[in-house]
């Protein structure tokens, strides 16, 4: 079970673009067990998979930490060409700020693509 964990910048992060505030902040790079990471937190906040008994103890959650860089990412509704990824580093364990934020061009398939044989 799980295939990503949510993440909450604090401040909001907004669009690069058109500058509205973003959430639904997802990525891969940490356990990938649906835990809430909060930054400034070290350990996930909740652990959110809808069913009360899929989840680890509070007490396991608190021993886990972030790697040391990850990157989340969301899609903006109104730039529906773009991917915004975050990209983060943590500072003795913990998700201090977001180094970056960067823009991925999310990718066409080419129409050659489906007419090969
Ligand atoms: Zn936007």
């Amino acid at each position: 079970m799980g295939m990503f964990d949510w993440y909450k910048p604090v401040p909001d992060l907004r669009c690069p673009i058109c500058e509205i505030v973003l959430g639904d902040w997802q990525g891969k790079n940490a356990d990938c067990a649906l835990f809430l990471w909060q930054q400034g937190v070290p350990y996930p906040i909740d652990q959110i998979t809808g069913d009360e008994e899929c989840c680890i103890s509070e007490e396991v959650r608190k021993q886990i930490r972030l790697p040391e860089e990850f990157e989340f990412y969301t899609s903006c509704e109104n730039c529906p060409d773009y991917r915004i990824v975050a990209e983060c580093k943590t500072e003795n364990g913990v998700w201090k700020n977001v180094e970056k934020i960067r823009l991925d061009k999310k990718p066409k398939l080419p129409r050659k693509w489906f007419d090969r044989r």
